[in-house]
């Protein structure tokens, strides 16, 4: 971050086994000295996310400082046995953002690029969405910088342990609650939670979501995202009266979000003329077929070949004449280079981050509406809240009651959001912040400053 903060390293003691050993580092992003980062750092988005905010909402001061820092940074060093027998160390982050609302929430990363910014940036965009999807969670991240398409099963749950025995002390059900996100699953949560219950010496499924049914996890998680799509685009074309029955949709990646929103929306009757992965997308004007399509994938493991369709690379997909364009892939995708080619009036963000600045202005100027992701995209934190509540009162609800209180949260969430809209007469992202922070703020203030 290199925002002038003095440096501060100290050490963590972790409680392993009642062993005073010394096992983590906790420490400001920079050390003084540390050069300065040449690449765009996602924190200065944060911060100028809030300054946005602010300059609408005019908070006190004092009010709104503590939402510029995060709340706990730890880095930890993970060793590992590999299968070739040489120990190799990984780096591991936990960041608890914000928990004025409640205890830290927020994924668990396994990849190559993982490092302090972006945890820290990562988990103060959860604490945003879990304030304006309105559920008791403040916001957090972490993850190992490793690349789990290199690493063999028995490497990868040789480091969710270790690297869980390391934070062991700094999470829990009431403290902070990891749960997947890229490059991890609900395989690796099930470490997190055995290893966590084993130090405990009882089971404790509400330390982690995102879990196989089996160990706690619940009914309708996997779709959740998608789902929160679904509502969230229906909700949008009724506030530009439109109806979701037969609007054009097209959606960038077929991975979780991408392929449950595609099959979701198609049920609920709009017509999904695109949809992509990486290697490119299918385009039927008329409409996919996606039970079908769904079917191809999983056999095929691809889209190309898919019968009456016509091949399109990405950037083409993004420019096609459509209601609603969903990407769900990666972030930057729509940007200063393309964003003026974009024909959709809509766009619903189901990725972290698809749209950089630049492009958002450019769409703003144009009249597109962009539903935020920290708005878009909550569903799958909305149903991990679900799952940690039944976890935490041992009794599961059937599935159909999770998706009828996912909808309940997320049709709630919008039209908060849309009326912050009205009321500041700002874009739908500018509100979605201006409710987020007002929030934290209100619970901040309520608490009142400790000792
Ligand atoms: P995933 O890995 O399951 O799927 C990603 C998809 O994107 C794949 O189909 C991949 O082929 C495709 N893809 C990758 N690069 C692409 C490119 N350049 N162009 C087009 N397609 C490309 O991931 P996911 O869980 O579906 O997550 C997608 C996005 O949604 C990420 O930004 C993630 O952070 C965000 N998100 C996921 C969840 C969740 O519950 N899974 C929740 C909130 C946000």
């Amino acid at each position: 971050m290199g925002r002038g903060r003095s440096a501060m390293t100290s050490v963590l003691k972790n409680g392993n086994g009642g062993a005073a050993a010394t096992l983590g580092r906790v420490r400001s992003a920079f050390k003084s000295g540390t050069p300065a980062r040449v690449h765009h750092n996602p924190f200065d988005d944060v911060l100028e996310q809030i300054d946005r905010a602010a300059r609408v909402l005019h908070p006190d001061v004092d009010a709104l400082e503590p939402l510029r820092h995060p709340r706990r940074q730890v880095i930890v060093s993970v060793p590992v046995m590999m299968d070739d027998g040489h120990l190799k160390v990984f780096d591991g982050y936990r960041v608890i953002y914000d928990n004025s609302r409640g205890p830290g929430k927020g994924g668990i990363r396994y990849h190559p690029d993982v490092n302090l910014d972006d945890c820290t940036a990562l988990a103060a965009w959860m604490a945003w969405k879990c304030a304006i999807v309105d559920i008791p969670f403040g916001g957090a991240k972490g993850g190992v910088a490793c690349d789990p398409q290199k690493l063999s099963q028995g490497e990868l749950e040789r480091i969710t342990r270790r690297y869980i025995s390391e934070i062991f002390d700094l999470i829990g059900p009431t403290v902070d609650i990891p749960a997947p996100d890229v490059g991890t699953s609900p395989k690796v949560m099930a470490w997190v939670m055995d290893t966590f219950s084993m130090k405990k010496g009882y089971v404790e499924p509400g330390v982690v979501t995102g879990k196989p049914i089996a160990l706690g996890g619940s009914g309708g998680r996997l779709e959740a995202t998608g789902r929160g799509l679904l509502f969230v685009t229906r909700e949008t074309l009724r506030r530009v009266g439109r109806d979701l029955n037969g609007a054009r949709v097209a959606i960038q990646g077929f991975g979780n979000v991408g392929s449950n929103a595609a099959k979701l929306l198609h049920s609920a009757g709009a017509c999904v003329v695109a949809v992509s992965d990486v290697s490119g997308a299918i385009y039927n004007e008329r409409g996919l077929d996606m039970p079908r399509v769904l079917a191809y994938y999983r056999e095929t493991a691809q889209l190309s070949g898919f019968p009456g369709t016509r091949l399109l690379d990405n950037q083409e997909l993004l420019r096609l004449p459509v209601d609603v364009l969903l990407p769900a892939a990666m972030e930057g995708q729509i940007n200063g280079d393309n964003a003026s080619d974009i024909r959709a009036r809509i766009i619903v963000e189901g990725a972290n981050g698809p749209t950089t600045p630049d492009g958002d202005e450019q769409l703003a100027r144009r009249g597109v509406l962009v539903v935020p992701d920290i708005l878009a995209n909550a569903g799958g934190v909305v149903v991990s809240y679900f799952e940690w509540v039944q976890d935490r009162y041992g009794y599961f609800w059937k599935e159909a009651e999770v998706n009828e209180r996912l909808e309940e949260k997320m049709v709630a969430a919008f039209d908060a959001v849309w009326s912050t809209k009205e009321r500041f007469e700002v874009d739908a992202r500018t509100a979605a912040y201006i409710l987020a922070v007002e929030r934290i703020i209100e619970a901040r203030s309520l608490r009142g400053l400790y000792a």
